[in-house]
């Protein structure tokens, strides 16, 4: 996965076969029912890394999202 930017959306679901869409989460790969829409992602994107799209971006899930976003805080934190 890329080490420099990525968006999350997304809820587990237990009843894939019923979601309109899914996603594989780029870390741990597991299969997730998508809980908003890819615009939501993009503004999120947006707010983050700045005119980023979602093509350019991985997807997390939000508990690999929520570790990616503490990887990057240490590391802008070693570098302060
Ligand atoms: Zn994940």
């Amino acid at each position: 996965m890329s080490d420099s930017m990525a968006t999350h959306s997304q809820l587990e679901c237990e009843n894939i076969s019923e979601m309109s869409e899914v996603f594989t989460c780029e870390s741990c790969n597991r299969i997730f029912g998508k809980s908003r829409s890819d615009v939501d992602a993009e503004q999120e994107l947006r707010d983050l890394w700045d005119n980023t799209t979602v093509e350019e971006c991985v997807v997390l899930c939000d508990d690999c999202f929520a570790e990616f976003m503490a990887k990057m805080e240490s590391q802008q934190g070693k570098l302060n």
